[in-house]
């Protein structure tokens, strides 16, 4: 909904309530007056409550509109419930015939027979309900009992108790009414209540609600106005008790249900990133979040976006134990409760669009992108790097993360290598003013614009060649992840910055499209010409180059690393090597369709580096979600060999016929026993397995009936594990259809010391620990 539109929605909206405000008076007036000529024809009867009338007046709430992911899942919902209201001006009971067993009993009241109460007895009763009524529902429903005493001591006839009660919880409050004749003074209307079904499932990006159901932040809150809907009223004239005088008295507006949103979140492809941000933090001992998004290059829809640690938007302010217990320790009252807030402000907040960090290397993309698109550079431009470079301003030479250097390279090879001194060459070459209109054209100066709460823009001073240097790997400035996806998507899709977006439809109630949204092109800022170039030499960056570890067997990939320490974090806290580690990437290389950024915020495990720590994360991502996308792989020899094929059963076959479908999976077999029919094989059926593996076939029999330790293969070369687990009769799988003997295993799914049956399939991953690249 456009900004006018909105504004239009408002205004609507404050005439309907004037309107209602003066029809309230207008009806009110008019029973006045029909009182008072009542009164005239029977006057004891109205003159009491003519005297003393006044509106009881209930808001109607609306059911707030429901969020949809890209495929119509909902994944937040609001539910019909209850809202419990308490009329102190009913408790006391009227006559002798309001009075329970045990009321009666109590002021010597003999059975069935009719008394007139007391004004003293009325209050003894009235105090002694209240009592009760305090006592007794903090045990029925979520509210606790000074609440309760303050609400029934007021002098009022409408004191709202508790919203979002759900069914089985008010049956209990009805039957507790029932039992104590307590109808009048508490009663139920209805409500609507904010559920999220899959818990802290896109917690970060639906935000939540408060009590009165009311955005807080995230959609929830960005998206406020239209998923709120219009609330009713009903208006009804009582006497000072709060007893409806007649139906005929009564004014009632529906409330208007709020508007659905539908996301451009594809659930499939977040849980993907999900799952895989959550294994990165506690593999990589993280210190601050996870942090990863997913963009549609083509339309700037975002379709996965996330960050770990989350929290459950069912109960937005319950912290992590660990954070609790922090905050628990703080003595001084004030100082506690300002750090609850200030956890509970950073347990919500989006980090893809508020976090701001160094890009590093991987801002080598954009001011390469900007060199070729100025003719400062060609792919075939010549650069020679010493391991330093002295930079005019600057007292000593600025290093490269390799110190004996690169030595000669063409433009390719700098990007491959993530050579520091050849990228400042050409930042110097093409001086700060064009530098600086480039990192402006690709957005990364401003707000993106997303449909999102709490978008960040950092800090960009350039004022000297040295800035601009250090500028041009990506230091000393810093960006969101959603800035840099955008500007990587840019690069990708042949040039043109989309204006990122989260929403794709609001829906009206009766599920019609009020509004739909999707590519807006913001400016196109390098030709299509350059972006293809970037993304052959992206391409040989994961292929070849410091990007090797997100590699994925038969899918083109493209991509670039990035390491940067934390250097304000390290001096405020005394810790070394405080980095973050970033990889983004895109797919498929020659007809991008996808682009992927992931970031680990202080990661201490192991020797740091986007390369080792985030690109493999990328890997495991693309490995799920290019296949789901629909993106046929193409396989080279190699590949062909080493990639995943589902193991089939070949009981009772021939040992021809299972030979047979064997190679056409491409899996060969050995046999063992005599008989005409396999009676068992390993590996089992349905085990996933590398199509290069020897299966063995039992022609009579069964297969060893033994159990093997599986051995603990991390840190082992691939061909080194590969030889231990066949020696012991176990078969290996390499995670994303790795092949390269040198690479060293990170993770086994079955871990070290495990008994498992002979022929168990064990699938490892793997890891290039030679990419140190910044
Ligand atoms: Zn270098």
């Amino acid at each position: 909904m456009s900004q006018i539109d909105r504004k239009a929605d408002r205004h609507t909206r404050g005439r309907i309530m004037f309107m209602m405000a003066v029809f309230c008076v207008l009806l009110t007036s008019a029973v006045i007056i029909r009182l008072a000529f009542l009164q005239i024809i029977n006057q004891d009867f109205y003159q009491q409550k003519a005297l003393s009338n006044q509106t009881r007046d209930i808001t109607l709430y609306p059911t707030r509109g429901t969020i949809y992911d890209t495929n119509g899942k909902p994944l937040a919902i609001s539910a019909s419930t209850e809202m419990l209201i308490l009329n102190p001006r009913q408790i006391a009971p009227k006559e002798s015939s309001d009075l329970t067993k045990a009321e009666r009993s109590l002021l010597g009241f003999a059975e069935n027979q009719k008394y007139t109460l007391t004004d003293e007895q009325k209050t003894a009763i009235r105090e002694r309900r209240i009592q009760l009524i305090v006592e007794s529902l903090p045990t029925l429903i979520d509210v606790d009992s000074e609440t309760v005493a303050e609400k029934a001591a007021k002098n009022n006839a409408y004191q709202v108790v508790l919203r979002g009660i759900e069914k089985d919880q008010a049956d209990l409050v009805r039957q507790f009414m029932n039992d104590n004749k307590l109808a009048g003074a508490l009663y139920f209307v209805g409500d609507s209540t904010r559920y999220y079904p899959y818990g802290s499932f896109l917690a970060h990006v639906l935000g939540c609600v408060g009590t009165d159901e009311q955005g807080l932040t995230g959609l929830e809150k960005k998206y406020d106005d239209v998923l709120t809907g219009t609330a009713g009223r009903k208006v009804t004239l009582t006497d000072r008790d709060g007893n409806a005088l007649s139906e005929d008295y009564e004014l009632y507006y529906p409330a208007e249900e709020g508007q659905s949103l539908v996301l451009t979140i594809d659930e499939v492809l977040q849980h993907f990133l999900e799952k895989n941000l959550e294994i990165a933090y506690n593999d990589n001992e993280v210190q601050g979040s996870a942090i990863g998004l997913v963009m549609d290059v083509n339309d700037g829809g975002i379709l996965a976006m996330a960050s770990y640690p989350d929290f459950d938007p069912n109960e937005p302010f319950k912290l992590s134990e660990t954070v609790q217990a922090e905050i628990d320790a703080i003595a001084d009252d004030e100082k506690r409760s300002a750090a609850r807030s200030e956890a509970v402000y950073e347990q919500w907040s989006n980090k893809p669009v508020s976090f701001l960090y160094y890009p590093g290397s991987t801002f080598k993309i954009i001011t390469t992108a900007a060199a070729l698109e100025e003719d400062i550079v060609t792919p075939s431009s010549q650069f020679y790097c010493s391991g330093s470079l002295k930079v005019d301003g600057w007292h000593k030479p600025i290093n490269c993360w390799k110190r004996v250097g690169h030595g000669a390279q063409n433009l390719r090879n700098v990007l491959e290598n993530s050579c520091n001194p050849a990228i400042m060459n050409i930042g110097l070459s093409m001086g700060r003013t064009t530098f600086a209109e480039y990192v402006k054209a690709f957005g990364l100066r401003d707000k993106t614009g997303v449909d999102l709460t709490g978008e960040a823009v950092g800090l960009f001073n350039l004022n000297s060649n040295v800035d601009l240097a250090v500028y041009s790997f990506g230091q000393n400035f810093s960006l969101t992840p959603l800035q840099m996806i955008t500007a990587v998507s840019a690069v990708a899709n042949g040039g043109t910055l989309l204006e990122p977006h989260i929403v794709k439809e609001v829906l009206n109630a009766d599920g019609t499209i009020a509004q739909s949204y999707g590519r807006t092109e913001v400016r196109q800022v390098i030709s299509a010409e350059t972006s293809e170039t970037m993304r052959e030499m992206l391409e040989s960056v994961v292929k070849v180059g410091t990007g090797k570890n997100a590699y994925v067997a038969g899918y083109r990939v493209a991509g670039k690393t990035g390491t940067t320490e934390k250097i304000a974090d390290m001096n405020q806290t005394g810790q070394d090597n405080l980095y973050v580690t970033s990889f983004v990437a895109f797919a498929p290389a020659d007809n991008p369709q996808i682009a992927v950024l992931v970031l680990l915020d202080m990661p201490t495990v192991g020797n740091i580096s986007g390369g080792i720590n985030t690109a493999p994360i990328v890997r495991r991502f693309m490995e799920e979600a290019l296949p789901y996308l629909d993106i046929d792989a193409i396989y080279t020899e190699d590949e062909q060999n080493a990639k995943s094929v589902i193991m089939p059963d070949l009981t009772g076959m021939s040992y021809s016929d299972a030979e047979a479908a064997l190679k056409k999976l491409g899996l060969t077999c050995s046999s063992v026993g005599s008989e005409a029919k396999i009676t068992d094989q390993v590996p089992a059926a349905n085990a996933t397995v590398s199509s290069n593996t020897k299966a063995i076939l039992y022609l009579g029999g069964t297969k060893p009936d033994k159990q093997v330790t599986v051995p603990d293969l991390t840190r082992h070369t691939l061909s080194n594990a590969k030889s231990t687990l066949q020696s012991m009769g176990l078969y290996i799988r390499v995670a994303g259809g790795v092949s390269e003997g040198t690479q060293t295993v990170t993770k086994q799914d079955i871990v070290g010391g495990t008994q498992v049956a002979y022929g168990t399939v064990i699938t490892v991953e793997t890891t290039d620990t030679a990419q140190q690249s910044h």
